[in-house]
């Protein structure tokens, strides 16, 4: 199968399970029309985060990586009127174009955006109650200082997802030297040895190519 068949498939699915979402289309036309590059989860994908939240409970999810808002809006969606989600962008630009995007959602009083390196905003973070939810989704290399600061924050029983854990295979191809590569299996390494949580990869074919992502449970 090829990404033509994925996409087709997706979108198949998509037509009987995620109705019309005017406001979800004009967030991302308005990503668009700024510049941001087309690397948000896909629709699919950003439900999934949002029945994962609401399946879950969630009142309080964290974000890595905000891009123009889409995931950021389906997370919330997800929470209840006193829920918040906290998101973290380092790109000015960005981080406005979420921040309208917010608006245009009516979703901007459930969101708290801290623009800056992640790694930065992280260890300014000291919540009164701990996360429900955490989202990893930014510059891979990272990722383990990520998935460190996201077991700090969250609570015991919550969830912790990384995005783009398997990139078309290459995160398993020890011949691809990129960073980000690097920095997913270094996350995978030091996931072996980690008792705190319990975690496994799902891997994915759609609209997005074929990718997928690790959820973990924090014992
Ligand atoms: N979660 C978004 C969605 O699905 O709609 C997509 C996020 S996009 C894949 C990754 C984002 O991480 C980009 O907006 C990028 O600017 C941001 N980013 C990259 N390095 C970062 C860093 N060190 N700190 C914070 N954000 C960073």
């Amino acid at each position: 199968a090829t990404i033509q068949d994925w996409t087709r498939s997706e979108k198949f699915h998509n037509s009987f399970l995620l109705p019309k979402d005017d406001v979800l289309d004009s967030v991302t036309k308005h990503s668009k029309d700024s510049g941001l590059p087309d690397i948000a989860v896909s629709e699919a994908q950003g439900k999934f985060l949002n029945l994962l939240a609401r399946s879950i409970g969630a009142k309080r999810i964290l974000e890595i990586g905000t891009l123009g808002g889409f995931s950021t809006i389906h997370f919330a969606r997800a929470v209840p009127a006193d829920g918040n989600v906290t998101t973290l962008e380092f790109d000015p630009l960005h981080a406005k174009v979420a921040s309208e995007n917010f608006k245009r959602a009516g979703v901007e009083n459930k969101i708290t955006l801290h623009v800056g390196r992640a790694a930065d905003s992280l260890v300014t973070l000291h919540p009164e109650k701990k996360f429900d939810l955490v989202f990893i989704d930014a510059d891979k290399s990272s990722n383990v200082t990520y998935f460190t600061e996201a077991k700090r924050l969250i609570r015991s029983g919550g969830v912790i997802i990384v995005d783009n854990a398997v990139y078309e295979g290459k995160v398993a191809d020890p011949e691809v030297k990129d960073s980000w590569a690097i920095g997913t299996r270094d996350l995978l390494s030091f996931l072996k040895d980690d008792k705190e949580v319990e975690a496994t990869t799902i891997g994915t074919a759609g609209v997005r190519g074929f990718d997928g992502f690790i959820y973990a449970i924090r014992k």
